[in-house]
């Protein structure tokens, strides 16, 4: 078998992966020891990429109103309907909205288009709801969106401040470096999140600040810096502007007022003061829980601050550090991605850079002001403003804050085109033309991590059915469009041509240079290694910035920025919890490949709702049952699960499940569109909504070889292996338990083994074929007991009637529970039995015993956990 070294397509950290293709279609994936960002570590999603190679759904041929059509036919359509929009109604009449998933050729063609020749900023991105604020934060207060630290400072550091961050789930290799580094230097981890999560289970101190509170928080700690002496006079002096204001500003921001404010302890405030003050090394690490906030900017200026006046950035162990959610958010905000940039770091506003960009891609047109961003973009749909819209590589009927008006403003739209790896999306739904694109493993570019490293993206199976590379796609229409400098045949001729105009951004004062890349041969583009930039033409590759100031502003010098916090909306007695939204450990985005993986759906198997336990009581919800999630935008209903992980008055549902997994799982249909007003990025985390029992006439649970079709007010389906599984509740009673299931698994005409109890509102039945599961189906007016872990491994095995019937298995095979580690499928009752009978009292005494948490180590934090519970449950026992 072939190796062919490429970048896992997930997380911003970027790491290295190895797959050797089966020659069935599928590959064996390891990671690369060889890759800077993970040297040979790979998390749980990374692991089982393998798993979702697969053609199953996949998008093949183009499609015109649902009928297969010739690329010729379908692209000729595109470029017609684009132009003839264009020429009635100007170029603003027509949008882009793409992905930080797009490669950064297939990225830097579709801006080239939309910016050069059609003559619009209209195309924005997916990336404005992930990492937008830190764009705006860092061009505020360096002049240039930079990210100035390396990996290595989270090895290097003494203390490391992790704010809004589930690292532990989001950047699941990069917690795993940083808990490498605590083991074996003593690095001391500080979590500051309102939830309590996998990542605070293994800091050595958690801040559970109230939500919304963050610029608050480091306002005092840069009052407490200036208080105890502890400011880089020196650096400040020579580098910084705007100091004495800023002081001034945050004086008043004692320990006291930070702790009343943020509903914190002063103890616990100034514990973590006094280690800033003190520590020399510290990385402070922020994502989406800073980013996404009506204040997102402020929040990212406020912590920059803190870094500025104490000369901690740009050096080894020390910096703020924005890590990305996805795989090439960096590589868009490069090549001009964004509403509000021109490509390699240059400004659409700034005339010297648009005529130099227009001179270097003798472009017949460019707009002189920004498009419109995400929110703006759709809102635009719907009004009939925008009337030709191109959806690329993302799925914004479910992502975007208040989706169900999206989804409707997708289909008001007069024409809109989709191009995707998969058939049926939420947002494929609604679109005139389909274009079927290559996925990972087909495709073949660049993409930038969260530490400025540009890695290759290598095919290693070839294009399936008709899909095509989305560089290839737009440039096809851009040509049928009339408009000249498309004629691309290969990615390195992009690349090179990107890496040439960063060349010219640089005579203009840019940092972002990859100059030293334009001359690459197609030979060497396929063989190069991972570089960090900045690549110059002559000069030092790589490294941090700003240990020595030379800041990116007119007069060199950093900004200082006085921000306040801005207040979340006021609860009132409509809406009175806040929703906070997030990722889990095992899926993506809208799960469109992570749900392909039997093994990645065991981990959660369904959308679920974190409620505080006295809040629990009060709207009398127990454990397991459903809860309806209102907003004036629209409704959702997910499991509960009680914990006092999330604070009371707030919720936390997860981002990803869609109208494919779910009958009501979409939180984004909740969320309301407030955004920053800087950056124009949505505040996802702080929607009001409302909350209460979502009271049904019956639960099921039911496993199926057949893909269910479900027809009842709730369900939520994974794969497992063998076929599915499925969550249902009823608005209705059912008269006929027998006709549903034949109905809901594809199985008219068989006869089930059944036991019902009408008077108690159970029934059991199960369907077997040669002494082997077929389905089953579990109903109870309660939320179904069943071992779920077990049944969901029966279907295809040899079963008798009776121990299927009984939902578990026997004595002396115990339930596993849902998975924890995805690498060896051991489940949550395996895990806590044998600490409690075996007395294991650390993550590698579980590892020994079970392997569990010896392979890709995503599952640690929650064996960690797990230990840690074990005295209380001893007790409860
Ligand atoms: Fe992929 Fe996991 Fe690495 Fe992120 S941490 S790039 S998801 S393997």
């Amino acid at each position: 078998m072939t190796e062919t070294h490429t970048t896992c397509p997930y997380c911003g950290v970027g790491c290295g992966v190895i797959a050797k293709p089966d020659g069935t279609g599928g590959a064996v994936i390891s990671g690369d020891t060889a890759h800077p960002a993970n040297f040979g570590r790979l998390c749980s999603k990374g692991a089982a990429l393998g798993e979702t190679l697969g053609l199953e759904g996949r998008l093949l041929h183009p499609t015109v109103d649902g009928v297969q059509q010739s690329w010729d036919a379908t692209l000729d359509l595109v470029a017609k309907r684009f132009s003839s929009t264009i020429a009635e109604y100007g170029p603003d009449s027509v949008a882009f909205y793409v992905s930080g998933q797009l490669l950064t050729e297939d990225y830097y063609v579709a801006n080239k288009l939309m910016k050069g020749f059609i003559g619009s900023a209209n195309i924005d991105t997916n990336s404005r709801l992930c990492m937008a604020s830190s764009v705006a934060g860092h061009k505020r207060a360096f002049g240039t969106d930079t990210v100035p630290g390396t990996y290595e400072d989270l090895e290097e550091a003494d203390l490391i401040l992790l704010v809004g961050s589930n690292l532990a789930w989001c950047h699941p290799v990069l917690h795993q470096r940083i808990m490498a580094a605590k083991e074996s230097r003593g690095t001391q981890v500080v979590t500051l999140d309102p939830r309590r999560t996998a990542t605070s289970d293994t800091a050595d101190q958690h801040l559970g600040l109230r939500s919304g509170t963050d610029i608050t928080f480091f306002n005092g700690l840069l009052a407490y810096l200036h208080a105890k002496g502890a400011l880089d006079q020196a650096y400040l002096n020579s580098h910084v502007s705007s100091v004495d204001d800023v002081l001034a500003h945050v004086a008043p921001f004692s320990v006291a007022h930070v702790a009343e404010v943020c509903g914190l302890p002063p103890t616990e405030v100034d514990r973590l003061y006094a280690a800033f003050a003190r520590t020399e090394r510290v990385v402070t690490i922020y994502s989406q829980g800073i980013n996404q906030a009506a204040d997102g900017t402020d929040r990212v200026n406020a912590i920059l601050n803190c870094h500025l006046a104490t000369g901690r950035i740009g050096r080894p162990g020390m910096g703020p550090f924005s890590v990305t959610g996805q795989p090439n958010a960096m590589g868009g905000r490069e090549v001009g991605g964004l509403a509000n940039m021109l490509a390699a770091h240059l400004d659409i506003e700034n005339i010297a850079h648009r005529d130099s960009v227009r001179a270097f891609w003798d472009a017949p047109r460019m707009p002189d002001a920004q498009g419109h961003k995400a929110v703006d973009m759709f809102d635009a749909c719907a009004s009939g403003e925008i009337k030709a819209l191109w959806i690329m590589c993302t799925n914004p009927a479910v992502s975007m804050p208040r989706a169900d008006a999206v989804a409707d403003a997708i289909s008001a739209c007069d024409f809109t085109v989709v191009s995707d790896i998969m058939e049926r999306t939420d947002t494929t739904a609604r679109a005139d033309v389909l274009l079927p694109a290559t996925g990972w493993g087909e495709k073949d570019g660049t993409v930038t991590n969260s530490e400025r490293r540009i890695s290759r993206q290598r095919a290693f199976l070839p294009a399936p059915g008709e899909a095509r590379h989305d560089w290839a796609i737009v440039s096809d229409v851009a040509r049928r469009m009339g408009f000249a400098g498309f004629d691309y045949e290969t990615p390195a001729e992009i690349f090179r041509e990107y890496a040439a105009l960063t060349g010219i951004a640089a005579q203009l004062g840019k940092d972002l240079s990859i100059a030293g890349l334009a001359d690459l041969s197609g030979s060497d583009y396929d063989a190069m290694a991972p570089v960090q930039w900045p690549v110059p033409a002559d000069g030092p590759v790589g490294g941090r910035f700003f240990a020595d100031g030379g800041f990116y502003t007119p007069d060199r010098r950093a900004r200082m920025l006085a921000v306040s916090q801005t207040a979340l909306p006021e609860p009132d007695a409509a809406y009175p919890f806040t929703l906070n939204t997030g990722r889990v450990r095992d899926h993506w985005h809208t799960m469109t490949r992570t749900a392909t993986s039997t093994t990645l759906s065991q981990h959660i198997a369904e959308p679920f709702v974190e409620v505080h336990p006295q809040d629990a009581e009060t709207l009398a919800l127990g454990d397991a049952t459903l809860a309806r999630i209102e907003s004036p935008h629209g409704m959702l209903v997910a499991r509960v699960k009680v914990t006092d992980r999330t604070a009371r008055g707030s919720v936390f549902v997860p981002m990803h499940w869609t109208g494919q997994w779910t009958a009501r799982g979409r939180v984004d249909a909740v969320v309301d569109a407030r955004r920053d007003p800087v950056s124009g990025q949505p505040a996802l985390k702080s929607s009001r909504v409302s909350l209460a029992p979502f009271e049904p006439r019956w639960y099921a649970f039911g496993i199926s070889a057949r893909e269910p079709s479900p027809d009842c007010a709730y369900w939520a389906k994974a794969k497992v292996p063998g076929g599915w599984r499925i969550e249902m509740a009823g608005a209705q009673d059912e008269a006929d338990w027998t006709a549903f299931a034949n109905r809901t698994f594809d199985l008219d005409g068989h006869t089930p083994i059944s036991v019902t109890d009408a008077a108690r509102g159970e029934a059991r039945l199960a369907y077997l074929g040669e002494g082997r599961a077929q389905a089953a189906l579990f109903v109870s007016r309660e939320p179904v007991q069943a071992a779920r872990a077990y049944l969901s491994g029966a279907l295809g095995a040899g079963q008798d009637a009776a121990t299927l019937l009984a939902g578990r298995p026997g004595r002396d095979r115990p339930e596993p529970g849902a998975t924890v580690c995805a690498c060896f499928n051991v489940g949550v009752n395996t895990i806590s039995a044998a600490i409690l009978e075996g007395g294991l009292a650390s993550v590698e005494d579980v590892g020994a015993a079970l392997q569990a948490g010896t392979n890709c180590g995503s599952c640690r934090p929650e064996i960690a956990s797990l230990i840690a519970q074990a005295p209380t449950r001893m007790a409860a026992e």
